[in-house]
This record gives structure tokens, sequence and C-alpha cells, in this order.
């Protein structure tokens, strides 16, 4: 048999987080060594990784915590897979150099769902030929930051390649703050939070005399985890960030 991959997970007791012990488990290339809490002290944590020795850490924890663990993977050498979103522009691109510099892998990627790269995709080829977009993104209500990272790789995909225009009316005016949402160059992005919803994003495309709608649902949280599991394996052959599921993929 391959050589196993040692995997250690932070946030195993969260809701992604237990789905991925429960994919590890399934599959015989992947040894599942254990959770990992950062919030413990340095020393409790350091202990810890001796102990587990993992190639990889797979991170859905907090907005708050990602950018340490990741400060972490790269002090131990370990290859992080992050799934946790809020990182900032600027953080990614400091963790891009941090990463490269060490030539060690590190794959973050905000949808680990394929209908959902599948979807940011489709929006980008749209968007070239049809400029007027809005997105709108719906989660449940547990969820801590808005946008959603789907959401702004998707805006940053279509900006990319989309005519630059101020979308609306040039003298709109919301009477209620918010009520158009955010402006991402130009156009906008919605986020709908309501308990019973996992993640699903909208995409939706106006012209002359037509509309188009590009819609993902995740309907539960297994959708992610084909793309976890494909990550982890790549994660071993990477050098340096690679940022979003698409890179991975034809
Ligand atoms: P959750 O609140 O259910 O779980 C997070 C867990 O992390 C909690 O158990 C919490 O105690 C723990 N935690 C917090 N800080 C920690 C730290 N420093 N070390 C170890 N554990 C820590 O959240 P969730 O719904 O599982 O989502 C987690 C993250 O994953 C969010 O950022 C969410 O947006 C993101 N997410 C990403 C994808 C994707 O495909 N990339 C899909 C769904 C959710």
């Amino acid at each position: 048999m391959e050589k196993q991959i040692r995997v250690a997970v932070a946030g195993a007791n969260g809701r992604m987080g237990r789905e991925v012990v429960a994919m590890l488990g399934k599959d015989e290339q992947l040894l599942y060594t254990g959770a990992l809490d950062t919030r413990a002290a340095e020393e409790e944590v350091r202990a810890r990784l001796d102990e587990m020795k993992p190639d990889v850490l797979v991170d859905f924890t907090t907005p708050h915590s990602i950018y340490k663990n990741m400060e972490l993977c790269l002090a131990h050498g370990i290859r992080p897979v992050v799934g946790t979103t809020g990182l900032t522009a600027e953080q990614l691109d400091e963790m891009r150099k941090r990463f490269a510099e060490a030539q060690l892998g590190c794959i973050v990627a905000p949808n680990f769902a394929i209908g959902a790269i599948l979807c940011m995709k489709f929006a980008a080829m749209a968007a070239k030929y049809m400029p007027d977009v809005e997105i709108i993104e719906l989660h449940h209500d547990n969820k801590l930051d808005a946008p959603s990272g789907t959401a702004l790789k998707t805006a940053e995909m279509i900006a990319a390649v989309r005519q630059e225009k101020q979308q609306g009316h040039p003298q709109e005016k919301e009477t209620l703050a918010g009520a158009r949402g955010a402006n991402y160059e130009g156009f906008r992005i919605h986020s709908v939070r309501l308990p019973g919803l996992v993640a699903h994003q909208e995409v939706l495309f106006g012209a002359t005399g037509q509309t188009l709608s590009i819609r993902h649902d995740s309907i539960s949280r297994e959708s992610f985890m084909p793309g976890v599991n494909m990550a982890i394996k790549a994660v071993m052959n990477l050098s340096g960030l690679v940022y979003g599921l698409e890179h991975l993929i034809d």
C-alpha cells in the first residue's frame, strides 16, 4: 500500500470537522491522527503536534483562528488544507509569499463542492458577455463572515473578465442602509442568513430582454468531502499556496 498521509483536523468537533473525520475514516490512504485545538497553550499545541506528526492539517475553524493556524503550519512544516473562510486579501497575499518561500504546499479553498466550483466558472464565462450581474449567497445563520468566501471568489473571477461598469441608476439612493447589498467593483453581493440553509449561491445576469441564473445548492455538508479528500492528496505534491479548488481540476 502507498504510504498513508497523516492528517490532523483543527475544528474536528464542528459541523464541517465532523464530516472530515468521518471521510478520513473511509479512505485507507489517509490516516486521521487526531484533533488539534490551537486555542490551547503553546507548549500543549507543540506536544500534540510532536505526538501526531501530521503531514497535513485540515482547518475548518473560525475566521479568527485561521491566520494563526497557517503560521503554525509554516513553523512546523505541515501542509494546510484550509476550508475556513474569512482570510483577508492582504493575509492571503502574505501567506502566498511565505508558503512560496518555504516551498511548502498549502490549499485554501472557499468552497470544496465541485458544483460550486462549476457555478463560479460558468459565472465567469457568462460575465464576459453579460456584464450586468448580482450575486445572492444564502447560508445557515451560524455563519460568521459575510459575504461568503465563495461569493468573494466568484466576484473576483467575474471582475477579472467583466467590462468595468457601475451598475444601477446613477442617482440610485438607499432609503434603508444596505438595501442594495455590498458593492464589488460596481456590482452587488447580497448575503442571506437563515436557519435550515446549508450553502447556496445564485449568480443573476441581466441583459436587454433576457436574464440568466446560475445556481448551486449544497444540500448537505457531505457535498464538500470529495473536494477535501482531493485537496489533501494534492497538497502533498504542491510547493506554495493554491487558492481555489478550480486550479486542481481541468
Ligand atoms: P463550526 O462553528 O460548526 O465549527 C468550528 C469549530 O472549530 C468549532 O467546534 C470550534 O470550537 C472550533 N475552533 C475554533 N477555533 C479553533 C482553533 N483555533 N483550533 C481548533 N478548533 C477551533 O463551523 P463550520 O460550520 O464547521 O464552519 C467552519 C468554517 O468552514 C467556517 O469558516 C465556514 O465558513 C467554513 N466552510 C467552508 C466550506 C468550504 O467548502 N471551504 C464549507 C462549509 C463551511
